[in-house]
């Protein structure tokens, strides 16, 4: 750094300079970081904040981790980057050995990307390629990435403002048990979901479906859990067509529900699963498009017609390979695992105390309460997509858990739990009484 600048004087110059993403800029208020160490982050006035949703559900490891920063150090000073057309790295080489171990089934080789759109993207073309067939199938309630690609598969809000998007893409209902008055466990109604989709499917032809594309585990559209049911007759309902399952697990991979993968919860195993942010844990950008034996066979002989200045950056290799090691070191899946039942017994807790929580989903320490005006009739506390007017007080629930040094990801109705998955058992409780105190003001508001 160059310049000597005060906490405002950061905020002002960013806001000056720079662009803040899916927000008017107006109603964007950053925190000026300085430094963070495992859960918490300091601002430059040196007030400490509890990372509650490990940044956008990448810091995985916890900040600051000597181990992989010592890594990425340690690459820099060897060689940062080569050419992927002309050389390959040792952190390349062992990075893709690694994952082939941790993925589940026959997915045996990595594509490496920027992040995570890229790997989506690179996942449909893949698909495309593969299959002749053009169509991908995905959901409403799914986020794939800002992309052009990715951005259509998405079918939030976020959508609209690059609608039409890229042709071929169709949805598929969602599995979101609470919203249709049923339980996770519910085999008549992951049928009922099965069915329809099947329906689409014929609809539109099977031998023109390329992929169904899913979020394992939901993430910012509403942490939506499936049921083994759902998930494995989805399995089923490619197998039986010839559709490939891809997976997109880079909010849900790397420990966050408890397993290296959330697919491994329910035994099924993609054709391509995509993975970013807890691969290097943001030390650095890095991504990866994952492909099964049969894939990764059929380019053999014919061209890969995919390409990133940066794929296989030997930095980010070097810090994914260190921070892979980080997991394993310190059991970081297991204590995820643990963490989430102590989690889930304070959910239940809590959703006892407060009349405004209507549900209470975790998958270890992956998790979100959903807030309803009216318990019987789970009205959600705001509409869908909001307005600022229509947020009721959710800015001032927000304001409370930021005053109180808590950093947490409150969307529309929801407040997410993803702290990173060192946060010991302590962390834990002291963080969700600062949730659970500031609920009060929502319970106030109905
Ligand atoms: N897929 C999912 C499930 C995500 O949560 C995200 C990012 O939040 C993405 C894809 C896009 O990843 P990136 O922002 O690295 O492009």
């Amino acid at each position: 750094m160059t310049l000597e600048l005060s906490r405002q004087e950061i905020i002002d110059l960013s806001r000056q300079t720079t662009l803040y993403e899916w927000t008017s800029q107006k109603a964007m208020k950053p925190l000026a970081i300085d430094h963070a160490k495992g859960i918490y982050m300091w601002d430059v006035d040196g007030k400490r904040y509890m990372d509650f949703n490990s940044q956008l559900m990448c810091t995985n490891i916890g900040h600051g981790d000597a181990r992989v920063n010592d890594a990425i150090k340690a690459q820099l000073d060897r060689v940062a980057y080569v050419a992927p057309t002309v050389a390959t790295t040792a952190p390349r080489a062992e990075l893709g050995h690694l994952l082939k171990e941790l993925t589940p089934g026959n997915l045996s080789k990595a594509f490496f990307t920027n992040g995570g759109a890229e790997a989506n993207e690179k996942a449909i073309k893949i698909a495309r390629w593969y299959t002749g067939r053009h169509k991908i199938m995905v959901r409403y309630r799914a986020y794939h990435g800002a992309t052009a690609g990715a951005i259509t598969l998405t079918g939030d809000p976020r959508r609209w403002a690059a609608e039409p998007g890229i042709p071929g893409v169709v949805r598929i209902p969602d599995f979101y048990p609470y919203r249709a008055g049923r339980d996770l466990n519910d085999d008549a109604y992951a049928d009922e979901v099965l069915r329809a989709t099947e329906e689409i499917m014929q609809f539109e032809g099977p031998h023109t479906i390329a992929a169904v594309l899913v979020e394992t585990v939901v993430g910012t559209n509403g942490l939506l859990i499936p049921s083994a049911r759902y998930l494995q007759g989805l399995r089923a309902l490619c197998d039986k067509y010839g559709i490939l399952l891809i997976t997109d697990e880079i909010m849900s991979g790397f420990g966050r529900t408890g397993k290296w993968f959330a697919v491994d919860h329910w035994g099924v195993v993609p054709d391509i699963l995509t993975m970013a942010k807890g691969l290097t844990s943001a030390y650095v950008p890095l991504g990866a498009t994952m492909v099964s034996e049969p894939i990764a066979e059929h380019f053999e002989d014919i061209p890969l017609y995919a390409g990133l200045t940066y794929n296989a950056h030997a930095v980010g290799c070097a810090a994914a390979v260190a921070c892979i090691n980080v997991y394993k070191e310190d059991n970081l899946i297991e204590h995820a695992a643990h963490m989430g039942e102590i989690l889930k017994a304070e959910f239940a807790r809590i959703k006892q105390r407060h009349a405004c929580v209507g549900d209470a989903r975790a998958i270890g320490l992956f998790s979100l309460l959903e807030l309803v005006k009216n318990r019987e009739t789970r009205e959600p506390l705001t509409p869908y997509n909001p307005k600022p007017s229509e947020l009721g007080p959710m800015p001032a629930f927000n304001a409370f858990l930021r005053e109180n040094g808590m950093v947490a990801f409150v969307r529309w109705n929801t407040v997410f739990v993803n702290p990173p998955l060192c946060i010991t058992e302590e962390q834990l409780r002291e963080g969700l009484a600062i949730i659970d105190q500031g609920l009060e003001i929502v319970d106030r508001a109905l």
